[in-house]
């Protein structure tokens, strides 16, 4: 958008330091950044100023929300091993994950990020670790896909060396060879990773997990990503099973073997971490390891509820994430607001989760797991104009006074607009960039295309 926007007449809820809300408020942006923001009409020479109106009232104004965890991927292998655990689940799902090329990525990657866009989403941070031979650029398929709706992203180049011939989970013909899984990561980051300010793209090396990698994949991971200066991601303690494999081979919870490797401190952020215990949660916190909580698929394979409240009142970096679409079919950020809620109110009492507490670990505390606190995550002046617009004005929302209470406990509302960068990227529950019809096409005809 040319000149000066103004967004005026939303309920505005910064997710700044202090929490402040703004009922009505306004905010300006100029190319990509928030100039300005305040409570109630704008100034007049704010208005004076402004190229571009865009009206708020009767919605809420939020960041942009960050996905800190998913699998683009398995948009592919939606409604598979229904009903199993993680391991069942993962072991009847190999087979087909182990045919995906860089074509039926890209057609997983945009329908799984249009529908993440369309439940508020601005940053998707993706975990890919199945890189067949021959399978062609798969990061790189990715990274097209999110250019071209216009979304930021957070890939990461992940990998499997512990085949079951070795004792670990995935088949043999799933996995690559350590040095392979190495050269490709630090491939991916000299390709696609941008370290600015207001970077578009970012890649961060991760491991997929204790029983699909070796210990020397994930120490040597640990050194090439300090040395590339990026993050790293894996995923830990995520069910019983876990804890059980790694005290059994290691003699250690996966928290401890983790650390052990290297991989406690503030340029690493894991996802789930269901099973930690109160020390745990205290090494997290003093290293400021990060967390992707993915409720909805913590549900879904019965892996149990991450102690949350206990993390955020510890200082641990909580962020959310919808999880791969194939333990997550939903598949819709905004939700997870809701179901974080009701399960950290499952797991610890009706107080445990606020809805304003869930909204900020959907925002700054993604924001702070992906280490772009600084850049997105709240709606402050010189932040990244990622914004949403929730509208608030139809009948599944009528009546509810408080318009946070209505996005976290309520439907989803529909997007009313939602800007990345300053442009938008949904207005009026669409794609403006995409064609959502032409995507569902292409997903129907890869999922087929993997199927066979
Ligand atoms: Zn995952």
């Amino acid at each position: 958008m040319p000149g000066l926007t103004l967004i005026e007449g939303g309920h505005v809820v910064t997710v700044d330091a202090d929490g402040t809300e703004h009922a009505p408020g306004w905010l300006t942006v100029r190319d990509h950044r928030i100039v300005s923001l305040g409570a109630g009409a704008a100034p007049s020479e704010v208005r004076d100023a402004a190229d571009a109106w865009i009206d708020a009232r009767g919605a809420l104004v939020t960041p942009g929300l960050v996905n800190t965890h998913h699998h683009l991927y398995q948009w592919l292998t939606r409604g598979w091993a229904q009903d199993a655990i993680l391991f069942d689940w993962l072991v009847a799902l190999y087979p087909t994950w182990a045919r995906i090329d860089a074509d039926s990525a890209g057609a997983a990657a945009a329908g799984a990020m249009a529908v993440l866009a369309r439940s508020g989403c601005t940053t998707v941070g993706d975990h890919h670790y199945v890189f067949p031979q021959g399978s062609g650029d798969i990061v790189g398929a990715i990274v097209h896909e999110a250019d071209e709706l216009g979304l930021r992203l957070h890939a990461t180049r992940g990998s499997m060396d512990l085949g079951a011939s070795d004792g670990g989970l995935p088949p043999d013909f799933a996995v690559e060879t350590t040095a392979d899984a190495l050269a490709a990561s630090a491939a991916a980051v000299t390709r696609y990773h941008d370290d600015s300010f207001d970077a578009m793209v970012r890649v961060a090396i991760a491991p997929c997990s204790p029983f699909s990698v070796t210990a020397d994949l994930l120490r040597e991971s640990a050194t090439l990503a300090r040395d590339l200066g990026v993050r790293l991601h894996t995923h830990g303690a995520e069910t019983v099973e876990e804890e059980a494999f790694c005290r059994e081979r290691f003699g250690m919870s996966p928290a401890e073997y983790l650390e052990s490797l290297g991989w406690l401190g503030s340029d690493v952020w894991m996802a789930h971490c269901v099973h930690l215990s109160d020390q745990d949660v205290a090494r997290f916190a003093d290293t400021g390891t990060g967390v992707a909580h993915c409720p909805s698929s913590n549900a879904r394979l019965a892996a149990g509820i991450a102690p949350v409240r206990a993390m955020v009142d510890a200082g641990v970096p909580v962020g959310l994430g919808v999880d791969g679409a194939a333990s997550n079919e939903h598949g819709r950020l905004g939700s997870e607001i809701r179901q974080a809620a009701l399960l950290a109110r499952l797991r610890d009492g009706a107080g445990a989760m606020p809805v304003r507490d869930a909204l900020r670990l959907a925002t700054m505390g993604g924001a702070r797991v992906l280490g772009r606190e600084a850049q997105i995550g709240s709606l402050e002046p010189g932040k990244l104009a990622d914004i949403v617009l929730w509208e608030l004005g139809e009948v599944e929302h009528a009546g509810i006074a408080d318009p946070v209470a209505a996005l976290g406990l309520g439907s989803l509302p529909r997007v009313r607009r939602m800007l990345v960068q300053g442009r938008d990227v949904v207005v009026d529950g669409e794609l403006a960039r995409g064609d959502a019809a032409a995507i569902s096409r292409r997903v129907v005809d890869a999922a087929a295309r993997l199927r066979s």
